[in-house]
């Protein structure tokens, strides 16, 4: 499995910030190439500012699953509520938290 950084508290990609049974996916940052559990986890680590991935950008591995290690592209994982491998469920309430790590289709133009 890659290394997750951060404050994980146990080894499904549980931090200190978000650690219900569903918190199980850690997301690589496009600023610093690293997979964090969640993005005040990075602030905490990091000097630098999230930059989110690009809509262009959503074949990119970017989501790992803290249960079995399975990759995700950014589009399998927005298509998805539970692990592709592994069936373990996301945290649907991490959602609401997307416009962080990956920038939406608003911008794009016509
Ligand atoms: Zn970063
Ligand atoms: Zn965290
Ligand atoms: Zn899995």
């Amino acid at each position: 499995m890659p290394e997750v950084y951060g404050n994980t508290i146990d080894e499904q990609t549980r931090c200190i910030h978000y650690h219900s049974a569903e918190d199980i996916i850690a997301i690589k940052f496009k600023c610093c190439g690293k997979y964090y559990p969640c993005y005040r986890c990075h602030d905490d680590k990091e000097a630098h500012t999230v930059i989110p991935w690009e809509t262009n950008q959503y074949d990119e591995y970017a989501i790992l699953c803290g249960v079995c290690g399975r990759e995700h592209t950014i589009s399998e994982y927005k298509n998805t509520d539970r692990c592709l491998q592994c069936s373990s469920e996301f945290n649907a309430g991490c959602k609401l938290h997307h416009h962080i790590y990956f920038e939406e289709n608003n911008n794009r133009k016509p």
